[in-house]
């Protein structure tokens, strides 16, 4: 599988497009916005004034998410100047995905962005966006040309397929009944993967320049834990109930496997220290319900099994569907897997309310 051109999410704004089935990845970015808006601060503490402000968003998707984490970026550097009496400084941003990404649906939104953006601040900010094209596990910008880099539920996808050197039968990613060698050759690319990535960053950020990469991850070491397991351990349920009756090849789910890897914190460390350009502030993880529609602070909230999966069955698709159907082929019924997984979703969590697991690092060029 050649990853960089089959992985990316569902386009434009269809009912299962990731523009309108992103809602938890949102979920998970304003619980992270303070940590954005203390890093943005960091860079003004270290009397770090650019004449012109550039950052970029790794993994941008084609939703509305990483606008967004843009515009409070821009607000804290708006924020910092007013508050200092500092004038403004032109903003650069860069907008960055796989060449296959629907760069188009976000790039037409920025219109809109650019008013709010005037809105919000009051004040006129030269703000330049533009489209970034390739993989960040390689060189994407010129040396030393960043100052700040930001990334949400981008970094846990790999940059191939690991190589295994035994079969993962009846899973398509890790699981409680993998082989060990599976379990150890997800580690060895991820950890390949982060090296290549903070390596091509570390180029690419200015000395004292910040960094904030925010990834699914497990809380314990043990990969079979349930956090890391469990994620699409029902999609897979559910491609094995369809070979079972015969509509997809058993085979073919043998030989699938997700260019995904959720890590522990420590492993998220130790890759950092490793590769040693950049010193981290904060590793904090935090976890967010898989029902992105799930407030349970909500009091009128009532859990209904049906909908609860649907709601998680509809974001997966938003993220898989493309990566499945150039694996298995167009004959792959979407619409089938996703009831099926919608319905084992549903039940798994009347039994369980399930939460992912998150990681957010933030870190400094040295
Ligand atoms: N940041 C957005 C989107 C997350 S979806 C949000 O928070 O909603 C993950 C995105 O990462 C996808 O669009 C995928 O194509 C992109 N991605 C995965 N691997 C990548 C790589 N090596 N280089 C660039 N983008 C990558």
């Amino acid at each position: 599988m050649n990853v960089e051109s089959v992985l990316r999410m569902n386009p434009g704004h269809e009912p299962y497009s990731y523009a309108r089935n992103s809602t938890h990845q949102r979920n998970v970015l304003f619980k992270t916005m303070p940590i954005v808006k203390e890093r943005v601060s960091a860079l003004y503490r270290k009397a770090i004034f650019p004449k012109y402000f550039a950052l970029a968003d790794l993994g941008c998707a084609s939703g509305p998410n990483s606008l967004l984490a843009i515009s409070w970026i821009i607000e804290a550097i708006s924020g910092l100047c007013s508050q200092t009496g500092r004038s403004l400084p032109e903003v650069l941003v860069f907008l960055n995905d796989l060449p296959g990404n629907d760069f188009k649906t976000v790039l037409s939104s920025l219109p809109s962005f650019y008013e709010n953006l005037k809105e919000k601040n009051r004040v006129e900010i030269n703000c330049y966006v533009s489209a970034m094209p390739g993989s960040f596990y390689g060189r994407l910008f010129p040396s030393r040309s960043l100052h700040f880099v930001h990334s949400s539920y981008s970094v846990h996808w790999l940059s191939q397929v690991p190589e295994l050197p035994e079969q993962n039968k009846g899973s398509i990613y890790m699981a409680s009944t993998s082989p060990s060698s599976v379990f150890q050759a997800y580690i060895k690319q991820f950890q390949k993967d982060f090296t290549n990535l903070l390596s091509s960053r570390a180029e690419e950020i200015v000395p004292g320049g910040e960094m904030v990469l925010i990834l699914i991850g497990r809380s314990i070491p043990d990969p079979t834990s349930k956090d890391c397991c469990l994620l699409f351990w029902w999609l897979s349920r559910s491609l094995v109930e369809m070979a079972d009756q015969g509509l997809v090849e058993a085979a073919d789910i043998d030989s699938f496997n997700l260019p995904f890897y959720t890590p522990y914190k420590h492993e998220v460390r130790d890759v950092v220290e490793e590769e040693g350009s950049f010193t981290i502030n904060h590793l904090e993880t935090f976890v967010v319900n898989w029902d992105p529609f799930c407030h349970e602070d909500d009091e009128s909230y009532v859990f209904d099994k049906l909908k609860s999966g649907r709601n998680v069955a509809d974001c997966i698709r938003s993220v898989t569907e493309p990566i499945l159907r150039s694996h298995f082929g167009e004959g792959l019924m979407m619409d089938d897997l996703f009831e099926r997984h919608a319905r084992l979703v549903g039940e798994h969590l009347s039994v369980e309310k399930t939460k992912h697991f998150n990681i957010a690092v933030s870190m400094t060029r040295k």
